[in-house]
């Protein structure tokens, strides 16, 4: 592909973004990545009524965290500034000025109540779907049914008034989604939508589109919902005489049992975050994120670039480089893609058992009960609970048994293992570890297995009771780690307890 392909993720800053949001952001990124484009942020706050204080902040610290961070945006502004829509209202001001001279759009001096009254009239007669468009504007007050002299003395006196577009109608328009093929819109089911808002502000359309034609947005790639408003914008690119950008639009993210659109109630309910980040609204109320509950970016970026879209391999584990290199649209699928909150803590496991026992030492330092280990003790002990917990605050928990003393003994595996002899088998193993002047894993485990075959018995007659005395447990990682790290002292007096107690 040429060298000017942009894309742009464009929020609205209304509260804390959602994984869906973050997954368009992705997209854009690998799409971008892939054919050495441009990612660009821009921040969408047209709807003042809905701005809500900290959004953009956290949406730029979201994108941070994932390692998506575009190159362009109100962060790091670049030749196409300013990146925040309410920074732009010249801009808007002077295009719209423009659109209503090419004849595409007038000014509309219906009141909210006038509206109002006139949507119920209109029920009354059984219209239900009343709209302003092609074929009812003639019957409202607006600058196409008033002389210009009215118009021009309605403005004068600051008259409050919205701009809408001047819809023709019998027209269709085509265009060719990139994953949903091409989509066909006859003009006639279209309304004429309010472009400038009587605040002075543009509407959503109209600055979205003002603004992907002035920052050279090559292609739009956006959730589905967006879907249905592209066969308005496909026609102001038109009436402007502007060439639209290629268009894509992402499949829904659904609920676990893919009935309906996945919210923030589902995560509530089944107990998994929804959000990347942690954020609390102004009720206090926490949302829950990702990055909080422990999960690895790496592993919520792999997981979400899932989300409705593969590589066509059987290859799942994919840094975000290589996703990069194997994104397509092509291979975005068209269907809603299913939320899987098992599937979300795999990947989390896959990175997580990756990663170097130095790092997860040093993500859990400040858990760690007071000690007399090395670090690097401290690191095997990381290295031993790795492939058995998924995250890195779970390890401290599973280890409990390296900074105290076990208090209690695992029932069930007490009434399976410890048996008569149970005692004095591990007496004597005590005496035979006590002697050894190397107490590394390889060397207990050699002792323990000679005393096994010299006793002639199982190595589940003492295995287990073994563990039982040093971790209280019934599983765990290999116990002759366990005891290594654990040293002579602490393990002799262990197994004398254990024998005290349960013997
Ligand atoms: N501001 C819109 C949103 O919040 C952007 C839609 C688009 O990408 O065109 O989703």
């Amino acid at each position: 592909m040429s060298d000017n392909i942009r894309v742009r993720f464009a929020p609205s800053p209304t509260g804390p973004l959602h994984i869906g949001g973050v997954r368009t952001a992705l997209y854009n990124y690998l799409f971008a990545k892939k054919n050495g484009g441009t990612f660009v942020l821009r921040i969408e706050d047209t709807d003042q009524t809905r701005f809500v204080p900290g959004a953009t902040e956290y949406i730029l610290e979201s994108l941070k965290w994932c390692g998506i961070e575009p190159e362009e945006g109100p962060h790091k502004p670049g030749e196409y500034g300013p990146y925040v829509q309410s920074e732009r209202k010249e801009i808007y001001q002077e295009h719209i000025q423009q659109l209503i001279e090419l004849g595409h759009a007038y000014y509309a001096f219906d009141t909210p109540e006038d509206l109002e009254k006139k949507r119920q009239e209109e029920k009354e007669k059984g219209n239900e779907n009343w709209q302003y468009d092609s074929s009812t504007r003639n019957q409202m007050y607006n600058s196409l049914t008033i002389s210009k002299v009215e118009t021009q003395s309605l403005l004068n006196q600051n008259t409050p008034y919205t701009i809408r577009v001047k819809i023709e109608p019998e027209q269709i328009v085509n265009f060719h989604d990139l994953i949903r093929g091409l989509i066909s819109i006859q003009t006639n089911v279209l309304d004429d939508k309010v472009l400038f808002k009587s605040d002075g502000l543009p509407t959503y359309h109209f600055a979205n589109i003002v603004d992907d034609h002035l920052m050279q947005i090559s292609h739009v790639i956006r959730g589905e919902e967006w879907l249905p408003s592209t066969a308005l914008h496909q026609l102001l690119y038109r009436y402007f005489g502007w060439e639209a950008p290629k268009f894509a639009h992402l499949p829904l993210i659904l609920k676990p049992d893919g009935k309906g659109k996945l919210s923030k109630r589902d995560g509530d309910k089944m107990g998994f975050p929804v959000f990347p980040l942690n954020w609390t609204n102004s009720e206090g109320e926490l949302y829950p994120g990702y990055r909080e509950n422990g999960y690895l970016p790496e592993a919520f970026v792999n997981m979400l670039a899932f989300l409705g879209w593969n590589p066509g391999t059987e290859e799942e584990i994919l840094s975000l480089e290589k996703l990069a290199d194997t994104f397509s649209l092509e291979r975005v699928n068209k269907s809603g893609a299913r939320f899987d909150p098992d599937k979300t803590k795999w990947f989390q496991q896959q990175y997580f058992k990756q990663q170097s026992n130095a790092s997860i030492l040093q993500s859990i330092e400040n858990q760690i009960p007071k000690h007399n280990y090395t670090i690097q003790q401290l690191e095997e002990i990381c290295g031993l609970f790795k492939e058995r917990v998924e995250f890195a605050k779970d390890i401290v928990p599973a280890a409990k048994y390296f900074f105290e003393a076990p208090q209690s003994y695992d029932d069930k595996t007490v009434q399976k293992k410890w048996k008569e002899n149970s005692a004095t088998l591990l007496n004597e193993l005590s005496t035979k570890f006590q002697s050894l002047h190397d107490f590394s894993a390889q060397e207990l485990e050699h002792a323990f297995h000679g005393f096994v075959s010299e006793k002639e018995i199982g190595l589940g007659a003492l295995m287990p009771v073994l563990r039982l005395s040093l971790t209280g447990e019934g599983s765990g990682p290999q116990i002759f780690e366990i005891a290594s790290i654990l040293g002579k002292e602490e393990v002799l007096e262990r197994i004398a307890t254990a024998v005290a107690k349960l013997g």
